[in-house]
C-alpha cells in the first residue's frame, strides 16, 4: 500500500481490501466477492456486536429458509413490485419446471410473516422480535462494488410484530436506538434520515436510514429501519385476538445492518497505510513483534512470551515470531489494522520495558509490568482518535446550498451532505433528478426546519441531498 485515500478512494479501497485479506473478487460470479479469513472473521466480530445489542433489548436469534414460493412472495403488491426487478429465481428442479417458481430471498419479511401468522394467536403472543444474520440475494444489474453493492449481501435482518401501530414505531425508535450505539462503538459518525415517500422500503409506512459519508465525499447508507404498519400483516393474515375477543392485525418492522458497516469501517478509518480496524473488531487485538538479533532469540522470546502467554486469556493476541524483518512485520499488521502492537528488544526487556503502540502512531514506553492495565486507556484513546478524526472529517462535508448553482457547485466539487429546502412536491424533486445535482437523501431526524424550495421557491422543509452508494 502505497496509495493515499485521499483524491484516490476508488483505487485505494479495491487495493485495500484485497491487500489486507478482506475479500478477493475473482469469483466467477459478479456480485459475489469471496470473504476471506481476516474480513470474515471481521465481519463475525461486527454482527457479534450487534447480536449481543440485539439480545440485551429482547430479540432472538433465529434461521429461515433461503427460498420463498412466488404465490406468496407476491402477496405484498407494493413489495413485489419494489422488488421484482432484482430477485433471482430457482425454476427448476433437476431438469423439471418448478409449478411454483421459488425466490432467494432479497429480503425476508415474505419468508418469515407467513410463519409469523401462525405464532401471533393472542395479544400475549405479542411482541415477536426476532433476527437472523444470513445472506440475501439481489440481482444488481448497477455496477457492484466490493462490500457495498454486490448480489449477495451478508447481513443481519431483525423483524417484529407489535399489536399497535404505536408499539410499532416505539420499537423503530428502540432500532435506531441500537444502530447508534453500534456504530458509536465502531467510532462512525452519521445522520438520521427519514427517506421521502418516494424511496422508502418497498411496503412500509416510512424508513430511517443511516447515512454517513466516505472519503470521496459519496455517502454510504449503513442501516435502515422500517416500519411496515399492517401492510404485510393484512397481506400474510398476521392477526392476533384482543383481551376481549376481537380480531386485529398485527403492526410489524424491519430493520437491517449489512458487510457495508465494515466497508464504512474501511474507508472511513482508514489511511495510506492500510485500514484500522476498532479493537473489538479486529481478529487480532494485540500484534507481539519480537525484535531478535541473531545471538538471542530465546532470550526475548523468555521475556516476552510470557506476557502474551498472559494477555492471551482477555483479547485476541498473536506472537509475530516469522522469519520477515521487523519493520516488514509492522507494515503487515498495519495494512491489516491491528489496533495495538507491542513491540520490544533485549534492551528494552532488560531494563523491564517494552513499547506500546498503536494503529494511529501514538507510541509509549511503559514497563514490562504495567502493560495489562495499561490496555483498556490504550484502546480508549485509540478509539477517541478514531473518532475525532472520523467526526472531523464527518463535519468538514456537512454543507447548505440555497440556489442550485450553489448545489452543482457543492455536488461537483467537495459533494458531502448538503441541506437544502423542498416543498415536498414530486415535479421538484424529479427536476432535481433530472439537473443532476444529486439524490435526496430525505430529513434529518429531529430537524423540522422550514426553507424555500430550491427549485420552486415555495414553503418547504429542509432535506439532505448527497451523490451517494
Ligand atoms: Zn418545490
Amino acid at each position: 500500500m502505497e496509495i493515499s485515500k485521499v483524491g484516490n478512494f476508488s483505487e485505494w479501497y479495491q487495493t485495500v481490501l484485497f491487500d489486507a485479506g478482506i475479500v478477493d473478487q475473482r469469483y466467477p460470479v459478479k456480485g459475489m466477492p469471496v470473504y476471506m479469513p481476516w474480513g470474515f472473521q471481521s465481519l463475525d466480530h461486527m454482527f457479534a456486536l450487534l447480536e449481543t445489542l440485539l439480545n440485551e433489548t429482547g430479540h432472538q436469534k433465529m434461521l429461515f429458509p433461503v427460498a420463498i414460493p412466488e404465490s406468496v412472495f407476491s402477496k405484498e403488491t407494493e413489495h413485489i413490485k419494489g422488488f421484482e426487478d432484482e430477485v433471482l429465481w430457482i425454476t427448476h428442479g433437476g431438469l423439471t419446471p418448478l409449478e411454483d417458481r421459488l425466490v432467494l430471498r432479497p429480503t425476508s419479511e415474505t419468508a418469515m410473516y407467513p410463519m409469523f401468522a401462525l405464532w401471533a394467536r393472542s395479544h400475549a403472543d405479542l411482541p415477536i422480535k426476532i433476527y437472523q444474520t444470513t445472506s440475501v440475494y439481489r440481482h444488481e444489474t448497477k455496477a457492484t462494488r466490493l462490500l457495498i453493492r454486490g448480489r449477495e449481501v451478508y447481513w443481519n435482518e431483525a423483524h417484529t410484530s407489535h399489536a399497535t401501530f404505536e408499539e410499532a414505531a416505539e420499537n423503530v425508535e428502540e432500532a435506531i436506538r441500537i444502530y447508534s450505539e453500534f456504530y458509536r462503538q465502531l467510532c462512525i459518525p452519521f445522520l438520521v434520515i427519514q427517506r421521502p415517500e418516494f424511496d422508502k422500503f418497498a411496503g412500509a409506512e416510512y424508513t430511517f436510514a443511516l447515512d454517513t459519508v466516505v472519503p470521496d465525499g459519496r455517502t454510504l447508507q449503513i442501516g435502515t429501519a422500517h416500519n411496515l404498519g399492517e401492510n404485510f400483516a393484512k397481506a400474510y393474515d398476521v392477526k392476533y385476538s384482543t383481551d376481549s375477543g376481537e380480531s386485529k392485525y398485527a403492526c410489524q418492522t424491519s430493520y437491517g445492518i449489512s458487510m457495508r458497516g465494515l466497508a464504512a469501517m474501511i474507508a472511513v478509518h482508514g489511511d495510506e497505510k492500510g485500514i484500522k480496524l476498532p479493537f473489538q473488531i479486529s481478529p487480532v487485538q494485540i500484534i507481539f513483534v519480537p525484535i531478535y538479533s541473531k545471538e538471542n532469540v530465546t532470550e526475548v522470546d523468555a521475556k516476552l512470551k510470557p506476557v502474551f502467554e498472559s494477555l492471551k486469556k482477555t483479547y485476541r493476541c498473536k506472537y509475530d515470531d516469522s522469519n520477515k524483518r521487523p519493520g516488514d512485520k509492522y507494515y503487515f499488521w498495519e495494512l491489516k489494522g491491528v489496533p495495538l502492537r507491542v513491540e520490544a528488544g533485549m534492551r528494552d526487556l532488560s531494563e523491564g520495558k517494552v513499547t506500546l503502540v498503536d494503529r494511529n502512531g501514538s507510541k509509549k514506553v511503559i514497563a514490562i509490568d504495567a502493560l495489562s492495565k495499561e490496555i483498556p486507556a490504550a484502546v480508549e484513546a485509540y478509539h477517541k482518535k478514531l473518532y475525532e478524526d472520523a467526526k472531523t472529517f464527518f463535519e468538514k462535508a456537512q454543507f447548505s446550498a440555497k440556489t442550485i448553482k450553489e448545489l452543482r457547485e457543492r455536488m461537483d466539487e467537495t459533494r458531502g451532505m448538503v441541506r437544502v429546502g423542498w416543498c415536498g412536491n414530486m415535479a421538484c424533486a424529479e427536476e432535481l433528478d433530472k439537473l443532476d445535482v444529486g439524490k435526496i437523501l430525505g430529513y434529518e431526524k429531529g430537524n423540522d426546519k422550514e426553507r424555500e424550495c430550491v427549485v420552486c421557491s415555495k414553503k418547504g422543509k429542509e432535506i439532505v441531498m448527497s451523490k451517494s452508494y
